[in-house]
């Protein structure tokens, strides 16, 4: 079997000024990034702007297990099968990081027939826009301790710096750190952190920014750190924000490339799905939806996460409204919730099926909260059982949901068109009538519960002291009507990455609650949530190779 790789670098790319203009963007609106990446011009926006928009697809998927789910290899599939079937579909995803790239998930830019490419350029530094946040973050860093240096006229309280620096790598020793040691000359002496560049407050910034002005406005909001009266400072008071939009003014603007198939991906921005909320740029996705009939677009980790965050903040915050979601299900992930271990996960096992699909359940039900219709989609593996397939098939029609397989990752856009063509008359046949899960007058405790209780199947919430201080303090400062942007482990719907399948009555704890000014949510954390996150004992790293003639190999 080929490695992803293999089949991405066979693939005979088009010149992206093709796949643009079949996609109806003139050369003029191009910003050409070498023969096979793009950059969409602010004048492609202002001619497409009036369009109306298409119709949005939200791909998501069950909770993440070690054994790989497939929602980026189903997004890029169902484009790919868009286009066989006649259909003006564009699809919109994440940037990967080097963090997860360099370490044990490897890259993100789909998978076997169903890729991105050029997959190389996309995992590494492809046009620069993760240079370009990590830049913006830490030029707020540095000018943060040099105003403390030069004569601290805004008081700023060393001990209550909330804004760490970044770096888009998986370094642990970098979690907690001293500077300004040495002489006078040197800096004030403080702890610091780092965190990894998609954890950082810019990336959401940007990724929720309509336009470069929108972008200005919610940097200069940013909150750096609290004053000794407690009070918050911000990027403004830093006088960073012009600084910091001078280096972001490309990497607002979304990248085209191309599927294995020559149709049309815009891939922009790449927030975590747990301080963050994990999915493209709003840019992208409005682009998308004025340049296509159909846009499918991937939201983070499980659909408690990643999809929640979606409806609840992206597309509350940016007016979308979704038209159906595409959940992902594999029978490996199925049995996996069902107790089955990893390395076991090949062997037929109806009734670790029976009990795992419980999970499935959950999210089916969960989607269904927000009025938007729900197609469950089987990622089919080589392993997989025809008597497995029909008993996920047989409850999906019971759950009266629709169904179909996906073999998009061995077949491309081929085997993505029994999906496609469910989507299209899912789209046709039922409405979506989606609303956000609560409203924005809720105070932060009762979204917190309402997130809890009806997305994740919580008991109640139990609060630590300080938290509660916390979301006192929040409410004060005014952003009580931000939505709530839940920082939790994504391999269980509980706050216990331990259990499986669909636990109940349990209770969630939030340990820590602050507030992303900038980017327009209050983070809760349940629990221990790495924003730096470490190599394993054998990082992916090790396998990476280039050739005497330049060829990439040990990606994945
Ligand atoms: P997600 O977006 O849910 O994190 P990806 O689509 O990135 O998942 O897929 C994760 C990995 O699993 C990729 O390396 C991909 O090649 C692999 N994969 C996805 N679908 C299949 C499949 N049907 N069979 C084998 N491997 C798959
Ligand atoms: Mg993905």
């Amino acid at each position: 079997m080929k490695t992803d790789i293999q089949i991405a670098q066979e693939a005979v790319m088009q010149p992206i000024t093709e796949v643009a203009e079949r996609a109806g963007i003139a050369a003029e609106d191009l910003e050409l990034y070498g023969k096979y990446k793009a950059k969409l011009s602010d004048g492609f926006w202002e001619k497409v702007k009036d369009n109306e928009d298409g119709k949005l697809v939200l791909v998501t998927a069950i909770n993440p297990t070690p054994a790989g789910e497939g929602k980026t290899t189903t997004t890029i599939g169902l484009g790919q099968a868009m286009a066989k079937l006649g259909k003006n579909a564009v699809i919109a995803l994440r940037e990967p990081s080097l963090g997860p790239c360099f370490g044990i998930k490897g890259g993100a830019a789909g998978g076997g027939y169903a890729q991105v490419v050029p997959m190389e350029d996309l995992n590494l530094h492809f046009t620069g826009d993760f240079h370009a946040i990590t830049s913006a973050n830490n030029l707020l860093a540095a000018m943060l301790d040099n105003h403390i240096q030069q004569g601290n006229a805004l008081q700023i309280d060393p001990r209550q710096v909330v804004w760490k620096r970044c770096l888009d790598m998986n370094d642990r020793v970098l979690r907690n750190i001293v500077v300004g040691l040495g002489n006078k000359m040197d800096g004030m002496v403080r702890e610091d952190h780092f965190v990894i560049t998609v954890a950082s407050e810019i990336m959401a910034v940007l990724c929720l920014a309509d336009d470069l002005q929108d972008l200005k406005k919610r940097l200069g909001r940013i909150i750096v750190a609290y004053n000794f009266a407690g009070e918050p400072v911000t990027a403004d008071q830093l006088e960073a924000t012009g600084a910091m939009t001078a280096l972001l003014k490309d990497a607002i603007k979304p990248n085209l490339i191309q599927t294995l198939e020559h149709t049309p991906a815009l891939v922009h921005g790449g927030p975590f799905a747990n301080i963050a909320h994990g999915c493209n740029s709003v840019r992208a996705t409005k682009t998308a939806l004025k340049m296509s009939d159909i846009t499918i677009t991937e939201a983070g980790f499980g659909a408690d996460l990643g999809a929640e965050k979606f409806l609840d903040i992206k597309c509350r915050k940016a007016g979308l409204k979704p038209d159906a979601v595409v959940l992902v299900a594999t029978v490996r992930a199925l049995k996996y919730n069902g107790g089955v271990l990893k390395a076991d996960l090949g062997t037929e096992n109806l009734d670790a099926l029976k009990k795992g699909i419980v999970n499935l359940e959950k999210h089916i039900e969960n989607i269904q909260k927000y009025g938007v219709p729900v197609v469950v989609t089987l990622n089919s593996f080589v392993t997989d059982t025809e008597a497995e397939n029909q008993f996920i098939r047989r409850f999906c029609e019971e759950k009266g949901c629709e169904f179909a397989l996906s073999e998009v990752w061995e077949k491309g856009g081929e085997g993505g068109i029994a999906l496609a063509e469910k989507v299209l008359e899912t789209l046709e046949t039922k409405k979506s009538s989606f609303h956000t899960l609560y409203e924005d007058s809720l105070s932060l405790k009762e979204k917190i519960e309402t997130i809890s209780r009806e997305i994740y199947g919580a008991g109640k919430v139990v609060y630590e002291p300080a938290a509660e201080k916390q979301l006192a303090r929040i409410e004060a400062l005014g952003f009580g009507e931000f939505p709530v942007c839940m920082a939790k482990n994504q391999y269980s719907l509980s706050d216990d990455a331990s259990r499986l399948g669909r636990p109940e009555n349990f209770d969630i704890h939030i340990r820590e609650v602050y507030v992303s000014a900038g980017a327009g949510f209050v983070v809760a954390l349940t629990g221990a949530i790495m924003t730096m996150p470490g190599l394993p004992k054998v990082p992916a790293a090790n396998q990476i190779d280039v050739s005497a003639d330049g060829k990439i190999t040990g990606l994945f």
